[in-house]
């Protein structure tokens, strides 16, 4: 039995309410008790670790909705895309893992792998201790019709070829098979690497249907990459539970995923938009003018629909495709930045998207909020990113991070 008392601290709990001065034990890995309005806790009962956060912010570890862990890039070392074996892939996974650990994400739930393997051996590696690396919701590869494993360049749009049913359905049962837990489309292309894809369904709607169909059977959960209105609605209409990007959503799109706003979840991923637009081109990723002019207007539209999802009441997630070499891992926390300065969240609300609302999305309803009897995934941070975000970002101001009950960084 541990037993770790954080004093001198402001809570910020994960609701989004204003913190409060006070104190949090942690009994193993479970928060036991939270002290308000400066009140102190019984320091008896087994050995006690006393941390003093001389009057810093102590909140839950955050959570990456949109997270690619294989694509291998962070903030310590470029991975060039291509081909890999599942073996480099899960060194991939366990590289980018423990960075993401050290800046504070203490959970992620995965956007899609390049593996059907390599984020599940991670996990359990995780889970058991031996490598440190967050909580995860692993994904499946990332499914593109005909589409083999490795990175997908091309795409040609469904025009382009026959109905196969029968195959989307086959791959959600291979998902299934190895042990993950959500099963990633591709509903549109990825203008990054194929201009003007992004708009451009790749999957019939017959195929979507019995991939639905499929996940249903198995109790796996289904994730869209997916950009225009029609890709959204098949996505809706087959019970897809997380979408991404939805950056041409039209008026009855974002009325289909206000109605649906208690069963999905949006991750809007403005880090990989603001990336392509910035630092895109030094990689050779959308350099030419008419990308450059899509991609503008795609983070004009983004704003939109961002703004417009939060004043609905839809659960969106920060996570914004770190993992490429111009968007590296490392630098998430800078998608809770542009939840603020693009969709106009306040600084509270965009850390409750990043605490508790990823608790939700992670399907572990005790997770990301600082409560006794939740899981002791905790961040103390040196500032008040309940005025200002961006002190996340800083690597040398988050004191300790906490995750399982263990600390993973103890420089209080
Ligand atoms: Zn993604």
């Amino acid at each position: 039995m541990s037993t770790i008392l954080f004093t001198n601290v402001h809570v910020f709990d994960g609701s989004g309410t204003a913190r409060f001065a006070g104190e949090v034990r942690v009994q193993d890995n479970r928060i036991a008790e939270v002290a308000r309005d400066g009140r102190t806790l019984a320091r008896d009962g087994g050995p006690l670790r006393v941390i003093d956060g001389r009057g810093g912010t102590l909140m839950p570890g955050l959570i990456d909705g949109h997270a690619h862990l294989a694509l291998g890039s962070t903030v310590e070392m470029i991975n060039k895309p291509g081909d890999r074996s599942d073996a480099e892939l899960a060194l991939l996974v366990a590289h980018c893992a423990r960075v993401t650990l050290d800046y504070g994400f203490t959970s992620v739930y995965s956007g899609g792998s390049a593996s059907m393997h390599a984020e599940v051996v991670a996990r359990k590696a995780f889970d058991a201790g031996w490598l440190p690396g967050p909580r995860m919701r692993t994904s499946s590869f990332e499914r593109v019709p005909g589409g083999s494993m490795g990175l997908q360049v091309r795409f040609p749009g469904r025009a382009a070829r026959t109905p196969d049913p029968a195959a989307a359905a086959a791959f959600v049962h291979e998902a299934a098979d190895a042990g993950v837990d959500a099963v990633k489309f591709l509903l549109n292309g990825v203008s990054a690497f194929d201009a003007g894809s992004n708009r451009g369904e790749q999957f019939h709607a017959d195929e979507i249907r019995a991939a639905g169909e499929a996940a249903r059977s198995r109790g796996v959960w289904l994730t869209a990459h997916c950009y225009t209105a029609e890709a959204i609605r098949l996505a809706l209409e087959c019970g897809f539970r997380v979408l991404y990007h939805c950056t041409y959503a039209d008026e009855a799109a974002l009325d289909a995923l206000e109605a649906a706003k208690d069963r999905v979840f949006v991750g809007p991923a403005p880090g990989i938009v603001e990336a392509d637009l910035l630092r895109g081109p030094r990689f050779g990723i959308m350099a030419g003018d008419a990308d450059r002019s899509e991609q503008a207007d795609a983070a004009e539209r983004l704003r939109h629909v961002g703004r417009e999802l939060h004043r609905r009441g839809v659960r969106c997630l920060p996570g914004g495709d770190y993992g490429f070499p111009w968007n590296p891992v490392g630098s998430n926390a800078r998608d809770i930045e542009l939840f603020v300065e693009w969709f106009g969240y306040t600084p509270a609300e965009a850390l409750h998207a990043a605490t508790a609302l990823g608790g939700q999305q992670m399907d572990m309803p005790d997770l990301g909020r600082v409560e006794a009897g939740c899981l002791a995934d905790l961040l103390l941070v040196d500032g008040d990113p309940t005025a200002d975000v961006s002190v996340l970002r800083d690597k040398a101001r988050l004191k300790a991070i906490m995750k399982d009950g263990r600390l993973h960084k103890d420089d209080a």
